[in-house]
């Protein structure tokens, strides 16, 4: 894939940059190697202060680097003033929090035979971060504030649809004041990610995007020996029974599903609804759906902007060809829309089977599939059926409901009477084929940590 940066909104090329040369690579890799041996030995409270004056520079810069994220990939300037501020809190969040997880861990010494016994955690290195271009800024920030707080350094190598919020990121960190070399960015294709990850001043890598990639590099970095993190696709169920109060189900869930114009990992994708209020919920949902201002996604009032790429929107083409075909009913949308630019109308499927496609993969657009069922055991039964198990949500009254959901949803993340999201207080992350490893909080910044166990007689 080109390294271009291609308005979804017209399909328009606007800049294209040449990937890093053999010799630019070496020098970005041996810049990272050379700022670790430094900074490792910085303190929580300067790393604390750097990453505060990164969350100021980054709250300055609000305006201009939203309008670039909608640029690069179309999520509408609403909410990408939003990520903008996610992005600041999760750096001020580190900033506050970030010192107390790095605290020695006092253990009981006198079990141990020592006079003192306890647990630090010391950053591993160099690590590379391999990033989609979903969320441009919070995805690699996630990563970022976390990483940086510990004490490792940082070698970005982002999506090659959005150059230019990933040159942002280096400089806003520079901008910010951390030492030279802590962070930076790569422009390379996904082929040059191997020579990185077997290079020895790499130590791990974490990845967000597909299966394929997930595997790809987790096979090298197994071959390393270096640890991984992966984040890959989901397919969140979003379970509706009786007791919920359908209205506001039906609300949350035109959002979740059709957030970042359809393309989360964490957007709840299939809904299982109670036969006893199925017909009231998808009235409801189709009546909602139908309301979204799909459009620019520079103008205020626009709702759902385009797909990110071409590619995107023939894929969920396909993917409702092949529900029509087995059976399923359009009940609002189903068409790309008749303009310039990668748009498709958000979209209700009913009458979902098991056979079809946007049941068994990853709709990565606005299209929600809808599946009527008896009871909370058969929503849970095929909803577990995927290979997915990353976030996951149900909207019940009912304690034995929840308590059932909360003991047998296959996945990393329960949200009951909400939608998925991530919050730097709680662990990001699934299970199966969503990957491996947590993001956020101190169990994401522990991932890329050694827990060196000090013996002291
Ligand atoms: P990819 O997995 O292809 O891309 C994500 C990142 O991985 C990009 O930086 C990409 O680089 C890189 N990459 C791709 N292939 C490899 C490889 N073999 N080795 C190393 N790095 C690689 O995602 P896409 O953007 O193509 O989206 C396809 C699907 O991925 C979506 O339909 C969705 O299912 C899933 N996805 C999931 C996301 C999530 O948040 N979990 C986010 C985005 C996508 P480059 O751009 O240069 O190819």
């Amino acid at each position: 894939m080109a390294i271009a940066t291609i308005n979804p909104a017209t399909g328009e090329t606007l800049a294209t940059f040449e990937p890093l040369t053999d010799e630019a690579l070496e020098e970005k890799i041996a810049r990272a190697d050379r700022a670790f041996a430094s900074y490792r030995t910085t303190s929580p409270q300067e790393r604390s202060g750097w990453l505060s004056a990164a969350a100021d520079v980054l709250e300055a810069d609000t305006d201009s680097v939203a309008e670039l994220m909608t640029t690069e990939m179309g999520k509408t300037l609403a909410s990408a003033k939003a990520e903008v501020g996610k992005c600041a809190t999760a750096l001020r969040w580190y900033a506050e929090r970030g010192p107390a997880f790095l605290e020695p861990e006092e253990k009981d010494a006198g079990a141990v035979g020592a006079q003192r016994a306890y647990v630090v955690h010391q950053p591993l290195g160099v690590v590379l971060a391999i990033m989609p271009w979903n969320f441009p800024l919070w995805q690699a920030m996630r990563f970022a504030a976390p990483a940086l707080m510990a004490g490792n350094v940082g070698l970005l190598k982002h999506a090659s649809n959005v150059p230019q919020t990933a040159l942002y990121m280096e400089e806003l960190f520079r901008k910010a004041g951390f030492p030279d070399d802590v962070f930076q960015t790569l422009l390379i294709g996904s082929s040059t990610v191997e020579k990185v990850l077997r290079d020895d001043r790499v130590v791990a890598a974490t990845l967000t995007g597909s299966g394929p990639a997930g595997q790809s590099v987790a096979a090298i970095a197994g071959d390393a020996l270096k640890k991984t993190v992966l984040e890959l696709g989901g397919s969140d169920p979003f379970i509706v029974m009786p007791s919920a109060h359908l209205d506001r189900a039906a609300e949350v869930a035109t959002t979740a599903r059709n957030q970042n114009n359809g393309q989360s990992c964490i957007a709840a994708k299939r809904f299982f609804v109670h036969r006893d209020v199925a017909e009231e919920f998808t009235r409801l949902f189709a009546e909602k759906i139908g309301a979204l201002t799909v459009g620019d996604p520079m103008a205020e009032d626009t709702q759902v902007g385009p797909l990110a790429t071409e590619s995107g929107v023939q894929d969920v083409e396909d993917y409702v060809a092949d529900a029509r075909a087995k059976g399923a009913t359009v009940a609002v949308g189903g068409q790309r829309l008749d303009r310039p630019g990668w748009f498709y109308a958000p979209t209700l499927l009913t009458g979902v089977t098991p056979e079809m496609k946007v049941h068994s993969e990853e709709v990565f657009g606005p299209v929600a599939a809808l599946y009527s069922v008896d009871s909370l055991d058969e929503a849970i039964r095929i909803a577990n059926s995927h290979v997915y198990g990353l976030g996951s949500n149900l909207w019940s009254e009912d304690e034995d409901e929840r308590a059932q959901f909360v003991r047998d949803i296959a996945s990393g993340m329960a949200f009951i009477n909400g939608m998925t999201a991530s919050y730097p207080e709680l662990p990001f992350g699934g299970i199966k084929q969503s990957g491996y490893g947590r993001e956020l909080t101190g169990v994401g910044m522990r991932e890329f940590m050694n827990a060196k166990t000090v013996w002291v007689g």
